[in-house]
């Protein structure tokens, strides 16, 4: 391996690997791109899915930032659901069930021809640190190889997902791997020991995959994907691929029973696993235990691949021994004989505590230290490659000089996602619910790129093609926004042409009328012809802009008295225990977080509103202090 010098080397080529080193290179960074096995790159440990609940945003907003994400899962999806559908679309979740082998050759492609990033397969064993320099932190030089090799590189985005001293359990027995097939990484584990990092262990799990051919179909409910499926990419004009059905079939009581009888041989209840794993994505064996009420579970029985046997059966992730999995398989319905390819395994992994970084997710403990995805404590390709895309980014910009690239809560689910885990940390497997969004009728997943795409230009992540769609796409809609406000009706010409409206006596213009459920465009185009013209994106928006236009504006002053505390930085050498007014245990919490701002105070758990005002007096207090010093040494210098 030669030892040419890279601005940025990105370490692991998973979801988070491959959005920091794609990110990184568009922003202009010179990149290296190095994971253990090149033939990994985009491949899934899990379920072959993207999106989902909230899920289905984050892929929108990558995709925003001209993340690769949501462009391979259309190319590489074969069933496109959009959850929720019913609700509103704030909180719908577009998903889509994945090719996993088309997914991993898309991303490989797209990766390829990424201009400025380079692809090396290798496995880091260490970094390479400068400490000389009388600097506070230590600076990164470079990543040592196993064979004792350096690459020298001043920024380094570690990705390495579950492979932190991974040690996968089946039953009784323990394999270390960072998956099944995969070597653990223990030497950057004990890299980050050596630095003081604050390393926790978390734990998460797979089920066994299963031969379709050996499936017996009949009798079991199918599922249809949605006609015509609706791309995640702002990009995609339509999907072109065939879609495959799922299946849904539920375990019974006696699954339930043979389960109970081999608790103690699941590593999960034996005592053998001690370390949390994801409360939303539970096994079968802690469903039948923490829900002993319920006689059954659904299980959706999920494709792998259109020429691909192999079913995914969504619902029954266990780490029970090989045999009793088979066993447990025979007793669903349809499955009776079904062949159990590869058991399901559970696997625990080392992460940091992601209060070690910033929201740029760099590390404060070595200069130029990102870390993004599993390794932070997330669970989920969506969570990882959106972390992934933020630390690229980061890496980049600050390889060319540039200022940091964060998103707030009021901008993304990507900012509530950081925050969250910058500012709380985590206890469990951290996944992305739109509950934990406050302002989630401003971020959904169409308007993510009306959101973000701007920003990504200013970061310097977006493409020329991109930029170019999203500037036709505001122009059109600016225009369209204006035509639509000088469009306006009695209730009595409406209901004529059979818009429903209130005989209030009130004018009701084609903006406020296009966000009304009951009103579709063709009531409206045959009042006003122009409208028909209308292109289908460009209706969505407007409807959907209609439609929460009331209660965003109410939002409007949460979010700027919101904005107000996150611009009120507390100093960065600010002795809480100096803080008149807190008690001992504010104290601990708030040095414990070193929150940044007022804002992140303010959500750090536990952490009262008295504490927030004792907290906003001192800062004003040290600032008119500052003032007041300031002003003397002028008059000094003066006289
Ligand atoms: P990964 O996808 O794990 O990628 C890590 C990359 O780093 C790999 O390419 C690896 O080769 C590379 N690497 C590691 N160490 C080194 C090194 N020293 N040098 C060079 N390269 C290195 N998510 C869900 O949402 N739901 C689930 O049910 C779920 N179940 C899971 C079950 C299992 C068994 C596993 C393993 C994961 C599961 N996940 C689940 C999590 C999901 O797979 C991850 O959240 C996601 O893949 C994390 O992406 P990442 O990029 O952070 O890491």
């Amino acid at each position: 391996m030669d030892v040419k010098r890279f601005d940025v080397i990105v370490i692991g080529g998973g979801h988070a690997g491959c959005e920091a080193a794609a990110a990184a290179a568009r922003v202009g960074a010179t990149t290296l791109l190095l994971t253990q096995k090149r033939e990994t790159i985009g491949a899934m440990s899990c379920n072959p899915a993207i999106g989902g609940l909230a899920k289905g945003t984050l892929v929108r907003e990558v995709d925003a930032l001209d993340g690769l994400m949501g462009r391979i899962a259309d190319e590489a999806g074969i069933q496109f659901r959009v959850l929720n559908r019913s609700k509103g679309p704030a909180v719908r979740g577009p998903r889509a069930q994945q090719d996993r082998v088309l997914y991993r050759a898309a991303m490989q492609a797209a990766l390829a021809s990424q201009p400025n990033l380079t692809i090396r397969e290798g496995t880091a064993d260490d970094l390479a640190l400068d400490t000389a320099g009388g600097e506070a932190r230590p600076r990164l030089r470079g990543v040592v190889l196993g064979d004792g090799s350096l690459i020298p590189a001043p920024r380094v985005v570690l990705t390495t997902g579950t492979f932190l001293r991974g040690l996968i359990h089946i039953g009784e027995r323990q394999i270390p791997a960072g998956r099944v097939g995969d070597a653990p990484a223990t030497g950057l584990a004990l890299t980050l020991e050596h630095l003081d990092f604050r390393l926790g262990r978390l734990k998460t799990g797979t089920p066994p995959r299963l031969d379709g051919r050996t499936i017996d179909w009949a009798g079991l409910e199918a599922q249809e994907g949605d006609v015509p499926p609706e791309p995640f990419s702002f990009l995609t004009g339509a999907i072109a691929r065939e879609q495959v059905r799922c299946h849904i079939t539920a375990t019974g009581p006696v699954g339930h029973d043979l389960i109970r009888r081999n608790l103690a041989r699941s590593p999960i209840y034996s005592g053998a696993i001690a370390s949390r794993g994801p409360r939303y994505c539970p096994s079968i064996e802690d469903k039948v235990v923490r829900f002993a009420e319920r006689s059954s579970h659904r299980i959706f029985l999920e494709p792998e691949g259109l020429d691909d046997h192999t079913v995914y059966p969504n619902g029954i992730s266990t780490a029970l021994p090989e045999e009793v999995q088979r066993a447990l398989v025979a007793t669903i319905p349809g499955l009776e004989r079904a062949a159990v390819l590869r058991p399901g395994y559970a696997i625990e992994y080392d992460h940091v505590d992601p209060r070690e970084l910033g929201p740029a997710l760099e590390t404060a403990r070595v200069a130029g230290l990102y870390l993004a995805g599993q390794i932070n404590g997330t669970t989920g390709y969506e969570e990882a490659a959106a972390q992934g895309i933020v630390a690229g980014i980061n890496a980049a910009r600050a390889a060319g000089g540039g200022a940091p690239f964060t998103l707030d809560r009021a901008e993304g689910y990507i900012g509530v996602l950081i925050d969250d885990l910058v500012t709380q940390g985590v206890s469990e497997p951290y996944r992305m619910f739109s509950s934990r969004a406050e302002y989630r009728l401003r971020l959904r997943p169409d308007n993510a790129d009306r959101r973000l795409t701007g920003k990504g230009i200013e970061a310097g992540s977006v493409g020329g093609e991109r930029a170019r769609r999203f500037a036709a796409k505001s122009a059109a809609l600016a225009q369209w926004e204006g035509r639509l406000d000088s469009l306006d009706a009695t209730p009595d010409t409406l209901r004529r042409h059979g818009v429903p409206a209130n005989r209030d006596g009130c004018r009701r213009t084609a903006r406020e009328l296009i966000g009304y459920p009951d009103v579709t465009l063709a009531q409206l185009a045959a009042l006003w012809p122009g409208l028909a013209a209308l292109d289908r994106e460009i209706v969505r928006a407007l409807e959907n802009d209609a439609h929460y236009r009331g209660y965003v504006e109410r939002q409007e002053a949460d979010v700027a008295a919101f904005r107000r505390d996150e611009a009120l930085r507390l100093p960065g050498d600010l002795r809480f225990d100096r803080v008149g007014g807190l008690s001992h245990e504010m104290r601990q919490r708030l040095a414990a977080a070193q929150p940044a701002t007022l804002g992140a105070a303010g959500r750090v758990p536990g952490v009262t509103p008295a504490a927030l005002t004792a907290l906003l007096a001192h800062v004003r207090k040290i600032d008119s202090r500052g003032i007041a010093v300031r002003k003397s040494a002028a008059e000094a210098e003066r006289r």
